[in-house]
């Protein structure tokens, strides 16, 4: 189904010739990036009950590279495809600078989709795919020609123009839809997990790819996926989602080191959860056990996050705002150091070690200082979904 939406879109003029409201016969009012907005947008499938998207507001500025990062079934795809086009909101509008375009069908926006399998036509060449958009709005043959080598040269795959999709490997037709996607300079590339089908090392090698092209290129990207570790490599921004509601919004940097709810913390790198409570107006515990915090959301019930390696182990955790005596429960080997589980009083702690410094079934030390947790929320809060 995608597939069919994907060659429909692309059968039209990208992102060259709108042709509806005040922007009619003038393409070049579309050159300027303009920023996205979702505001207020819902959707919610015929004969389902709870909402895929609930409530989005979203602001992608031009030239961004925005991820949406969720698990499966978070909302992502639709998302994506209300930008597109595919999907109408239930509820909500869509902006492209001023301009309401949450009636304008996919093929007048000057969107660009690439999905994970490619949609390369497969009676094409590498040469006349790339060049599909531009043969599609007219562009002379010459410009064409330039254009295509131009986008070819920067996504490597020169050596290659001649061959048709089914002689590419995965890594290689993902470029070439990339080259694609860009080569008609849209004013947004939407990505739907394009590295999903690609294994670990060819998605890293893409990873750097699709990074350098965005920035050199300067066009938007909304990138979806469901691998946190994609979304911190590449990305200026990232919501995060779940349930159909986005739960933070901000760099890398930021939704790792100030996660704002559990699921964040969790969703983005390891951590250590500890659900806590405010007693009284200065005690905060957690089971058993009191601890010292920082600042805490002003609800009485919240979690605290530690990352594994912000865990101080043995004579290194004496000093720290909070100690813990536990002991090993378990050691997983992972080459350059040790996941240690470690069980203290109620709880049950990740932290990280040097190879060989920790036997299983030995006493340990564990703990951490006050400015290394972060005090996160059970639900997101109405503020934290306005980007
Ligand atoms: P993601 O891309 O994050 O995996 P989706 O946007 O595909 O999430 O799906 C969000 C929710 O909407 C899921 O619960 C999914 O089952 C549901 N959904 C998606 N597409 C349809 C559809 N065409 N009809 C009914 N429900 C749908
Ligand atoms: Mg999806």
């Amino acid at each position: 189904m995608i597939s069919v939406d994907q060659a429909s879109a692309a059968a039209q003029p990208q992102g060259v010739i709108p042709s509806f409201g005040e922007r009619r016969r003038d393409p070049t009012r579309w050159a300027a990036q303009e920023p996205v907005r979702l505001v207020g947008v819902s959707k919610v499938y015929p004969g389902t009950d709870a909402p895929a998207v609930a409530g989005l507001d979203l602001r992608i500025e031009p030239g961004e590279f925005f991820s949406l990062l969720g698990p499966s079934g978070s909302g992502k795809t639709t998302t994506l495809r209300m930008l597109a086009g595919f999907e109408r909101p239930s509820a909500g509008k869509v902006f492209l600078g001023d301009t309401d375009i949450t009636d304008v069908p996919p093929y007048r926006r000057p969107v660009h989709t690439v999905f994970q399998s490619y949609a390369l036509f497969p009676h094409m060449n590498v040469r006349q795919n790339v060049g599909y958009p531009l043969r599609m709005s007219g562009v002379p043959k010459r410009e064409i020609r330039t254009r295509v080598d131009e986008f070819l040269e920067r996504v490597a795959v020169t050596q290659f123009v001649d061959r048709m999709p089914h002689q590419l490997s995965g890594g290689q037709r993902q470029r070439v839809a990339l080259a694609r996607a860009l080569v008609a300079k849209p004013q947004l590339v939407l990505l739907d997990e394009p590295l999903g089908a690609l294994d670990l090392k060819l998605r890293q090698e893409m990873q750097v790819v699709l990074q350098h092209l965005q920035r050199e290129v300067g066009i938007t990207f909304v990138y979806v996926t469901h691998d946190q570790g994609e979304a911190l490599a590449m990305s200026d921004r990232i919501a995060i989602m779940a349930d159909g509601k986005v739960h933070q919004i901000g760099s890398p940097q930021a939704v790792y080191s100030r996660p704002e709810t559990a699921f964040v913390a969790r969703f983005v790198g390891r951590t250590n959860l500890l659900e806590c409570e405010r007693v009284g107006n200065a005690r905060v515990v957690s089971g058993d056990l009191e601890l010292r915090v920082g600042e805490t959301p002003s609800e009485s019930r919240f979690f605290l996050s530690v990352r594994p390696e912000a865990l101080r182990l043995g004579d290194a955790a004496v000093d720290a705002d909070n100690v813990l005596d536990g002991f090993v429960e378990e050691a997983i080997y992972q080459g350059a150091d040790v996941e240690l589980r470690i069980r203290a009083v109620s709880q049950l702690l990740i932290a990280r070690a040097a190879v060989g410094r920790h036997e299983v079934g030995s006493a340990v030390r564990v703990g951490w200082d006050v400015a290394d947790a972060v005090a996160v929320r059970a639900e997101p809060t109405t503020e934290a979904r306005v980007g």
